[in-house]
């Protein structure tokens, strides 16, 4: 099915769907105001950026924390979150519903890999019991939704989408951007490199590379340091004095705990302090692996890493990955869903347009963020088990700013991996994450997504609490506020 088609039909389906006592919209419903992960598309005049920092030809930023039908950028391991949480939560409720998504992921949770496999042990569950030809409804066009809804069609189902947005694919969003050659990726633009997802990728004809994540730190004054093992270290061993804990405790309080920190902050020979360094790996490697701060991440699980080098680079358009699932399924989009109302013998969905429809099942695969939040009621509440889970589960905000320049400066001055292992060549590896230590960054980390293309394009990830006091800048302060942070880089000596 065209995807443009894919409301026309998604309205005869809904037909279908009726019973009696409710009604599908038998008109298009009324698009909600389409939530905005990018205020605004194009560059706006800004003063100078400082220290020779060329300013950007195109630039193009998310907004997750602020977005209503995401509210944050992906689940983490808060304080007290436990594998069971999570499995709580992907508990039928009766045998009627279901939530899903990427909370729901005991093993990968914050990814598309644990959205897509939650999505289909769902499905999975809601096909081993329910008769033929019975009618599902699946709340959320993500790839948790979509992947649920694909193989429920495949089992011979009468299936649904209803998605709040205009458009299909959650926090998947590929947009086409003046002054960019290749789809901005405003979510997700590092893929897990496991076999289905390679599989799913190659169908969809989403082009990849392999991605290095070979880091390079530089100080403020443009120096590029080999990155020691200093803060890893510090973060492993308050780990290990939080798994010995009698209770979880937070990243910072082990790390007081344990008693890592205070750390030394007399600079080492590198000119920077071991101090330094431990902030580094919060700041480029926790952070924008959680979308938290240390003082809310659980010590016991804490990421070090956000950009790990084995993951495949989107290099292609990531929303055919989406969209090809949505042409084999029928959705209502600008639907969003207010109410789900469930008993043992089936279940209905209030819209905010007023009208409602009923199904034997759904799945409801909407972020933790709004499962949250009080925009999405259930009637009877749910057990306690999953509220529970609700109320522990946190939602991380990362925020992505893509940045297209005349040329690449940054990679004239690259001091040919002096922070950076060797290549497969015998030669060092081209740096393709870029941070700056010493100095407390707005932007957790650049990537440089044109290394293998040779386009000028750099893509900044911004955490937790910069990214949250980003979202409530306008285009001419962020874009001062970010560019700052590449000065390192503009004035850059090996
Ligand atoms: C900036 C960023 C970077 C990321 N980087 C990576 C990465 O490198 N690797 C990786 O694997 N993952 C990454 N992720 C995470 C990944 O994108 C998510 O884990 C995954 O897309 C979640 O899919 P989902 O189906 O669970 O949820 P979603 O994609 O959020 O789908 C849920 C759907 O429910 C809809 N909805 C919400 N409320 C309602 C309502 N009331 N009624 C109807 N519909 C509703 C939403 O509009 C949405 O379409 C990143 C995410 C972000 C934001």
């Amino acid at each position: 099915m065209a995807r443009r088609t894919f409301l026309a039909a998604s309205l005869s389906g809904i037909a279908a769907v009726a019973l009696s006592s409710c009604s599908w919209p038998d008109a298009r419903p009324s698009p909600s105001a389409s939530p905005s992960a990018t205020p605004t598309p194009t560059p706006t005049p800004t003063p100078l950026p400082p220290d020779g920092v060329p300013l950007p030809t195109a630039m193009r930023r998310s907004s997750w924390g602020s977005d209503p039908f995401a509210r944050g950028a992906f689940s983490y391991d808060a304080v007290g979150t436990t594998t069971s949480l999570r499995q709580s939560l992907a508990e039928p409720v009766g045998e009627r519903l279901w939530i899903a998504g990427e909370a729901c992921s005991a093993t990968d949770p914050g990814t598309l890999t644990g959205a897509r496999d939650s999505g289909l042990a769902a499905a999975e569950q809601v096909a081993r019991i329910a008769e033929p030809g019975e009618r599902v409804a699946v709340i959320g066009a993500g790839i948790a939704g979509l992947t649920a809804a694909v193989h429920l069609v495949d089992a011979g189902f009468e299936v649904v989408v209803v998605e709040a947005r205009d458009r299909v694919g959650g926090r998947v969003w590929s947009v086409e951007v003046d002054g960019f050659d290749r789809p901005v990726e405003l979510g997700p633009v590092l893929v897990p490199d496991d076999e289905p997802m390679a599989e799913a990728l190659r169908a969809a004809s989403v082009d990849t590379v392999e991605f290095d994540g070979v880091v390079e730190a530089r100080t403020s004054e443009g120096v590029a340091v080999a990155i020691p093992p200093t803060g890893v270290d510090a973060v492993d061993a308050a780990r290990a004095w939080a798994d010995a804990a009698p209770e979880d405790v937070s990243l910072a309080a082990a790390l007081v705990g344990s008693g890592t920190v205070p750390m030394s902050t007399v600079p080492g020979p590198d000119e920077v302090s071991p101090a330094s360094w431990l902030a580094h790996t919060i700041a480029s490697g926790v952070q924008p692996a959680t979308g938290a701060p240390s003082s809310a991440v659980s010590a016991r699980t804490v990421p070090t890493t956000a950009f790990p080098s084995g993951s495949q680079l989107v290099t292609g358009r990531l929303s055919d990955l989406l969209d090809a699932l949505a042409d084999r399924v029928d959705i209502a989009v600008s639907s969003v869903v207010t109410r789900v109302a469930h008993d043992d013998r089936r279940v209905s969905l209030r819209l905010d347009s007023g009208e409602s429809l009923t199904a034997d099942r759904a799945i409801v695969t909407v972020p933790i963020g709004v499962l949250k939040s009080d925009t999405l009621r259930f009637s009877p509440v749910l057990p306690f088990a999953h509220q529970r889970a609700i109320a522990r589960l946190e939602t991380g905000v990362v925020d992505v700013v893509w940045l297209r320049f005349e040329e690449a400066f940054w990679r004239s001055g690259s001091p040919a991996g002096a922070a950076t292992p060797d290549g497969a060549d015998g030669l060092a590896a081209a740096p393709d994450v870029l941070t700056v230590v010493g100095e407390p960054s707005t932007v957790a980390a650049w990537l440089d997504l044109g290394r293998e293309t040779g386009e000028p394009i750099l893509v900044g990830v911004i955490a937790a609490t910069q990214a949250t006091r980003l979202e409530a800048l306008d285009d001419p302060e962020f874009q001062s506020a970010i560019l700052a942070d590449l000065a390192p880089y503009a004035t850059a000596r090996g």
